[in-house]
């Protein structure tokens, strides 16, 4: 976890083993003494908060804000990447189902061709005869 930028936003402490730093549902980081004791209130933005102590493990729903963005954006990639080969697979066995069809109509247009044909000779040869 990068955290170079994790800071009390409201007395801009850095956190160490004496400042322990919780996260607040309006977004703010705070440190303990600024919260005065309040579990239900930011003292930055004085709204009704929940807080969730920054310690690890941290809880799944905020593990994503302390990630590096650029593994996060590396591991989208990857999803990306994964998903749109499957796509590709998959079209790419339409294509060959479709490209398949065409040739098996194209081989009985031919058949159909040659047997129309000896039916015209027939048919000449036929009224030649009478
Ligand atoms: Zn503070
Ligand atoms: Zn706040």
């Amino acid at each position: 976890m990068s955290s170079d930028w994790v800071h009390c936003n409201k007395c801009m402490s850095r956190p160490s083993a004496n400042v322990r730093l919780a996260l607040a549902s309006c977004g703010h980081l705070v440190c303990r003494p600024c919260t005065n004791g309040s579990t239900d209130s930011c003292p930055v933005c004085l709204m009704k908060c929940a807080f969730v102590a920054l310690v690890h493990p941290l809880p799944p729903p905020i593990v994503i804000y302390f990630q590096d963005p650029l593994s996060v954006a590396q591991r989208l990639a990857q999803i990306y990447q994964f998903q749109e080969d499957n796509r590709i697979r998959l079209f790419e066995s339409f294509f060959v189902k479709a490209n398949d069809h065409l040739t098996q109509l194209d081989n009985r247009i031919e058949a159909l061709k040659i047997e129309r044909q000896c039916l015209e000779q027939e048919i000449r040869q036929a009224s030649n005869n009478h």
